[in-house]
C-alpha cells in the first residue's frame, strides 16, 4: 500500500478539522469528517510504518522502544513500543500511525451491558440508539472475526484443558485479523493471516485489521492529509476556532529551522489516547484554558495485566514465529484464539476474561535471560533464536487478563511531564482475584505461575497495562466529567453554565471512559467515536456514511494485489 502521511513542510496553515493522533478514534474521526467533506488533517506524533516495515528481530525492536520514568528518558521518541515506567504503575501505549491498533493483540469484545448501566455514563450515552450503531459501524469497518482454526491450536487446546482449574471451559475469541483474503471496506487488498503469531509486534503480512489500514486509508481517499512526527504540545482558543501548537519529530539538531510550530482549525478533535490527550489539555489549561478540575482524574487500568506460566508439561507454541517465517512448520495461530469468560451475575467487579496469547518473535532471543536463573549469561548463549522454539521455551503460556478496577488514578503534569499518581493501585483486589485464577490455570498445566518476569529489573512489583482509560471522563456536566456525551469538552469558564462546552473542541479516544470496560477497550472506543461522529453530523448537518468501497473488490478481482489509494472521483 503506498505511505498515507506527507511532510509537515506542506501543512497548510488553516484547516476546518485538525485531528490529533491516530489510533481508533483519530481514525475514526478522520474517516468520518473527510466523507463529510470536511478539509482535514491528522497530526501524528509517530512514524508511519507500512506493511513489511515491523520490527521482526530484537536489535530492530531494541530500536523501536521508547522508555520514559521520572529521572528517565531513552530510545526515540518515534519509537513504536512506548513504555512509561511509573511510581505506581507502569503503561504500554503504541506510537506510530495508526496508534495502539499496530501493536495490540486486536481482540475485539463489546463490554458486559451492566458496564453502561452504571450511573457514572451520561444517560443518554446508553438511552439513544446511537450507542448500538457504533458498535455496528465499528464491526463494519474492523471486522471481528473467529478463527477457523482457533480450536485446533496448541494454546487453544493448552487453555482449554487447564480451564477445568475454574470450572469454565474457552470459547474463541474474535479478533482484528482476516483469516480470508478480502479486499477491506477501505478498499485495501489484505491476505490471509498466515497464523504466525506476531501480531503485537506489527503484522508484517498486512492480514491484521489496523486502522492504518481501514479507517485512515479511507479519510485520505477522501481528501484528508496525514502527517506523522508532529507531537501536539498544547491548544488554545484563536478567533474563529483553535490554534494547535506541535513539536516537529522529523528535523535533527543540524536542520534549520523551529523544531515547534502551529496549525488553526475551526474543530479539534483530540485523539492522542489516554495519556496524550489528558496530556494536551493539561499543558492548555495551565496556559489559561478553562476546563473541569476532573481532568486527569479517573485513570483506569482496566484491570488489565499481561502473566507467564512457566514449565508447563506439554508444548503450547506460544512464541510468534513471524513474516516471513523464522521456523517453518509452527502453527502458532492469532495472538489470541480463545478465552475464559468468568461473568459474576452478582457483581459485575469480579468479572473477567482470560485469553491465551503469544509473544511477538523478536522477543525470543530475550526469554532465557527473563526466565531462566542466571539467564542472561544462558541468553547469550541461546541466542539462535530457533532455540526458543524448542525446549522449555516451547511450552512458556503467555496469557493476557482483564477485569475491573477502581479507577482511581490521576494524571498529573510535573515539570511539563506527565505522570501516573495512583498510591494504592497495587491493592486493587482486581490483581489479587487476576493471581488466584492464573495461578490455578498454570497449576493445571503443571507449570508456575510468573506474574512478572521483570520483577527483579527497573520494572519492579507496580502493576503494569497496556488498557490505559480515562482521564478525560465522560459526565453530564463539568463537576462530573471533562466531556459531554458526545465528547464535547466542558467550558468550565467563569459564568459559564455546568454543561457548556467549548465550541469545536472534542475528545474522542479511550481517555473518555469514565470506568474500567472489563474487556478489552478497542471496540468501544471504536463504537463510541462513531457515535460521537453521528451527534457531531447530525449537530452540524454534515452527511456522511460508512458504505464500503465495493468497487475496490471489483479491482482486485480483476488484478490482485493492485492497490487503490487513489483519490476520490
Ligand atoms: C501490546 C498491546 C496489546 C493490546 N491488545 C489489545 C486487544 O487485543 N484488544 C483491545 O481492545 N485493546 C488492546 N490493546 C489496547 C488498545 O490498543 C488501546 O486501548 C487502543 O489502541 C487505544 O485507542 P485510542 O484511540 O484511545 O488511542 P491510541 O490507539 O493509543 O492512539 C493514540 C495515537 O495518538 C498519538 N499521540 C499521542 N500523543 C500525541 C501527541 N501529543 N501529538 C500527536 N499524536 C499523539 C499516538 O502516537 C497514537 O498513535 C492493546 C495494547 C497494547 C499496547
Ligand atoms: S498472526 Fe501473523 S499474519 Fe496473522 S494477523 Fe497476526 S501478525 Fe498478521
Amino acid at each position: 500500500m503506498a505511505r498515507l502521511a506527507r511532510s509537515l513542510d506542506g501543512l497548510k496553515p488553516h484547516y476546518d478539522v485538525v485531528v490529533v493522533g491516530s489510533g481508533y478514534g483519530g481514525g475514526v474521526a478522520a474517516s468520518r469528517l473527510a466523507r463529510a467533506g470536511k478539509r482535514v488533517a491528522v497530526l501524528e506524533r509517530g512514524r508511519e510504518f507500512l506493511t513489511g516495515e515491523f520490527p521482526s528481530r530484537f536489535p530492530d525492536l531494541r530500536g523501536e522502544m521508547q522508555l520514559t520514568g521520572k529521572r528517565l528518558r531513552v530510545g526515540s521518541p518515534t519509537g513504536l513500543y512506548d513504555v512509561r515506567f511509573g511510581e505506581d504503575m507502569h503503561v504500554l501505549i503504541g506510537c506510530g500511525l495508526g496508534g495502539g491498533s499496530l501493536i495490540n493483540a486486536g481482540v475485539a469484545l463489546r463490554p458486559d451491558d451492566r458496564v453502561f448501566r452504571d450511573p457514572v455514563w451520561p444517560d443518554a450515552v446508553a438511552r439513544d440508539e446511537w450507542l448500538d450503531e457504533g458498535y455496528a459501524r465499528a464491526a463494519r469497518w474492523l471486522r471481528p472475526a473467529l478463527d477457523p482454526k482457533a480450536t485446533e491450536q496448541r494454546k487453544y487446546l493448552a487453555l482449554k484443558r487447564a480451564s477445568v482449574a475454574l470450572g469454565q471451559a474457552p470459547v474463541p475469541a474474535p479478533s482484528l485479523v482476516s483469516f480470508a483474503a478480502t479486499v477491506n471496506p477501505a478498499g485495501v487488498a489484505q491476505p490471509a493471516c498466515s497464523r504466525c503469531g506476531d501480531c503485537c509486534g506489527g503484522c508484517n503480512l498486512g492480514a491484521k485489521n489496523t486502522v492504518a489500514l481501514t479507517y485512515l486509508p479511507d479519510a485520505v481517499r477522501h481528501g484528508a492529509e496525514i502527517f506523522t512526527h508532529a507531537k501536539a504540545s498544547h491548544l488554545a482558543r484563536a478567533p474563529g476556532g483553535w490554534r494547535i501548537h506541535f513539536e516537529r519529530q522529523d528535523r535533527s539538531t543540524s536542520d534549520v529551522g523551529p523544531g515547534t510550530a502551529s496549525v488553526a482549525a475551526d474543530v479539534v478533535v483530540l485523539a492522542a489516547g489516554t495519556l496524550g490527550s489528558t496530556e494536551i489539555l493539561l499543558r492548555s489549561r495551565e496556559r489559561g484554558l478553562p476546563l473541569s478540575d476532573r481532568l486527569g482524574r479517573g485513570f483506569s487500568a482496566n484491570g488489565d495485566i499481561i502473566a507467564f506460566g512457566y514449565g508447563a508439561k506439554l508444548p503450547v507454541n506460544a512464541i510468534g514465529v513471524g513474516h516471513p517465517a523464522k521456523v517453518e512448520g509452527l502453527d502458532v495461530g492469532a495472538c489470541v484464539s480463545g478465552q475464559i469468560e468468568i461473568v459474576d451475575e452478582h457483581d459485575l467487579a469480579n468479572s473477567l476474561t482470560i485469553q491465551e496469547g503469544v509473544l511477538p518473535s523478536a522477543l525470543a532471543p530475550l526469554l532465557p535471560a527473563l526466565f531462566i536463573p542466571n539467564g542472561r549469561l544462558i541468553g547469550a548463549l541461546k541466542s539462535l533464536i530457533a532455540g526458543v522454539y524448542r525446549g522449555p521455551f516451547a511450552s512458556l503460556q503467555t496469557f493476557f487478563a482483564v477485569s475491573h478496577d477502581s479507577a482511581s488514578g490521576r494524571l498529573v503534569l510535573e515539570d511539563d511531564r506527565l505522570v501516573l499518581s495512583w498510591p494504592g493501585a497495587r491493592d486493587e483486589p482486581v490483581y489479587a482475584r487476576l493471581d488466584a485464577a492464573l495461578a490455578a490455570l498454570v497449576g493445571e498445566a503443571g507449570g508456575s505461575y510468573v506474574k512478572n518476569p521483570l520483577a527483579g529489573t527497573m520494572m519492579g512489583q507496580q502493576p503494569a497495562t497496556a488498557h490505559p482509560l480515562g482521564g478525560c471522563g465522560m459526565g453530564r456536566e463539568r463537576r462530573d466529567g471533562v466531556v459531554d456525551h458526545k465528547c464535547r469538552v466542558f467550558d468550565a469558564s467563569p459564568g459559564a453554565g455546568a454543561a457548556a462546552v467549548h465550541e469545536g473542541l472534542y475528545v474522542i479516544d479511550g481517555a473518555v471512559m469514565p470506568r474500567s470496560l472489563g474487556v478489552n477497550p478497542l471496540l468501544t472506543i471504536t463504537a463510541l467515536a462513531e457515535r460521537a461522529m453521528l451527534h457531531l453530523g447530525a449537530d452540524f448537518g454534515l452527511t456522511f456514511n460508512d458504505a464500503a468501497r465495493h468497487w475496490a473488490a471489483a479491482i482486485a478481482a480483476t488484478a490482485p494485489g493492485v492497490e487503490s489509494i487513489a483519490p476520490e472521483h
